[in-house]
C-alpha cells in the first residue's frame, strides 16, 4: 500500500457530532486497519488549527446554531478549502455538506459557506426525517445507498458538482437527488453513520487518501453491514407498498 499511517481528521466535536457521524471515523479506523494500516485519529475541536498534514477530513452534523458557529470558524481557519484543493478526501455529513456550498440557512437567516463544492442550501417546506435511499453516481462504482436523514434545509447542485445519488426513498436535497461530489470531495445527507452502512462508500474514500483503486483493497467481511443495508431497503419497500 502507498501509505503506512493513516491520518483522519475528525472536525469539531464540540460543534458537529449531534447525530453520530463519529462512526464515520471508527468505520474508516476499523477498515483501514483490517488492511494492515495503521490509523491517527485526529479529533479537532472548533478552537484548534486544523492541521493541514493529515489524509482525510471528517465533519458531521449539527443544529442550526453549532452550524453557523462552525462555519464561521472554519472561513477563518482556511485550512479545510486548501485540503480540498490539494485533493484530501473529505466526507461532510448533512450541516458540514451544506455548509462546504456557497451559502446555508440557519435559525432564519441565509450564512456564507466555504465554496468547496458548487452548491448552496436553503430551508424546505418541512423537514426531512427518516429512512433515505438512492442509486449511486455510476462513475463513483459503489451500487445503492441507505441513511437516515433529518435536516430542514434543501440544496440545490450546480454545474461543478455531480449528485452522489438518485432518490428512490427520502428527501436528500431535494427530492431527486442525494449529495454531492466533486473531486475527492463527497457531501450527503446520510446519518446513520453512512459509513457504516455503506461500506463500499467507505472504502472509496479509503482508496482516495491512500491512493488504491478501492477495487484492489482486500475484501473484508461485510456480513452485517449489507445485513443492516438489505433490512432497510426491505423495511423501504415494505412502507412504499
Ligand atoms: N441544521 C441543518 C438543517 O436542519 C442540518 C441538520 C443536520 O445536520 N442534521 O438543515
Amino acid at each position: 500500500m502507498a501509505l503506512s499511517t493513516l491520518r483522519i481528521v475528525w472536525l469539531y466535536p464540540d460543534l458537529l457530532s449531534t447525530y453520530g457521524d463519529r462512526g464515520n471515523l471508527l468505520v474508516l479506523a476499523h477498515r483501514a486497519r483490517a488492511r494492515g494500516i495503521d490509523v491517527e485519529p485526529m479529533q479537532i475541536r472548533s478552537d484548534q488549527h486544523i492541521p493541514h498534514t493529515a489524509d482525510m477530513y471528517l465533519i458531521g452534523g449539527g443544529e442550526d446554531g453549532p452550524q453557523a458557529v462552525a462555519a464561521d470558524r472554519l472561513l477563518q481557519d482556511g485550512a479545510l478549502s486548501r485540503a480540498a484543493e490539494a485533493g484530501k478526501p473529505i466526507l461532510a455529513i448533512c450541516a458540514g455538506y451544506q455548509l462546504l456550498g456557497s451559502s446555508f440557512y440557519a435559525n432564519g437567516r441565509a450564512y456564507e459557506g466555504l465554496n468547496i463544492l458548487d452548491l448552496r442550501s436553503d430551508r424546505g417546506p418541512s423537514r426531512a426525517v427518516g429512512e433515505i435511499a438512492g442509486d449511486s453516481h455510476p462513475q463513483l462504482g459503489i451500487g445503492p445507498i441507505t441513511g437516515f436523514e433529518n435536516h430542514g434545509g434543501r440544496t440545490h447542485l450546480g454545474e461543478a458538482v455531480q449528485p452522489l445519488a438518485r432518490v428512490t426513498a427520502g428527501v436528500g436535497n431535494d427530492g431527486t437527488t442525494e449529495g454531492a461530489w466533486a473531486g475527492h470531495v463527497i457531501g450527503t445527507y446520510m446519518h446513520g453513520p453512512g459509513l457504516a452502512r455503506n461500506p463500499r462508500l467507505a472504502d472509496l474514500l479509503l482508496g482516495w487518501a491512500i491512493g488504491v483503486d478501492p477495487a484492489q483493497l482486500p475484501p473484508l467481511d461485510d456480513t452485517w453491514p449489507e445485513r443492516l443495508r438489505s433490512e432497510r431497503f426491505q423495511a423501504l419497500q415494505a412502507a412504499a407498498q
